[in-house]
């Protein structure tokens, strides 16, 4: 996992494997199927690093010759948080990894006058103390939907909260560390820019149109 001065809020996860699955994302070749198998690996490996803090206690446990004592997971459950649509496509390789989690989700729209992120649906797990909340959505762009999500969690009462996504923009880092310095973001990259209509360069293209097929 790298760090960088510029960005502090900002891991990326610069596993080989990582590394060679997003190339085959970016891929405009890559066909429906393999891409939404490709986000669902990624999220797991780069769960793998986002949970590397985690508490564990100990416990008892009897193998088939004597007794010993191993190690489990401390505290709640963790709890992951896809922003509709493209989050979605994050879950299932992290629940794969982590299959006590919880899940909530939040909808976003912009809206036009205000070109300002609203909720149009909020559901998240009701004991939120002291639980871990992964938001997950596969581009981190301009950062508005990940602040805006992020603050909605803040007003249920969540204090713990990370950011997972695939590919990330310097103005989205940036955004989300100026609203949000407590939230730490983990991607497998983080791109050059935004283009005028907000995509991510070099990116891969609309996540949630290439994960659904909506193209
Ligand atoms: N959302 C996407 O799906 N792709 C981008 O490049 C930016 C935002």
């Amino acid at each position: 996992m790298s760090t960088s001065s510029q960005f502090p809020t900002l891991r990326v996860v610069s596993h080989p494997l990582v590394q060679h699955k997003l190339s085959i994302l970016r891929d405009q070749a890559t066909p429906t199927k393999i891409f939404k198998e490709l986000v669902e690996e990624i999220a797991m490996l780069m769960a793998y690093e986002a949970t590397v803090d985690m508490p564990t206690q100990d416990v008892p446990v009897e193998t088939p010759l004597e007794s010993t004592v191993g190690r489990q997971l401390r505290g709640k459950k963790l709890t992951l948080v896809p922003i509709l649509r493209a989050g979605l496509g994050m879950v299932d390789g992290i629940y794969r990894l982590v299959p006590n989690a919880r899940i909530g989700h939040i909808g976003l729209y912009r809206n036009h006058d205000t070109l300002e992120p609203v909720d149009y649906y909020f559901k998240i797990p009701g004991d939120t103390a002291d639980r871990d909340f992964f938001v997950l959505d596969p581009m981190l762009a301009t950062g508005g939907s990940a602040a805006s999500a992020v603050s909605s969690l803040k007003r249920a009462g969540v204090t713990r909260i990370r950011f997972l996504c695939l590919v990330a923009a310097p103005e989205g880092v940036r955004r989300l560390a100026a609203e949000h310095p407590d939230v730490m973001v983990f991607c497998a990259s983080l791109d050059r820019e935004l283009n005028a209509q907000g995509y991510i360069l070099p990116g891969l293209g609309d996540a949630g149109d290439r994960l659904f097929g909506t193209r």
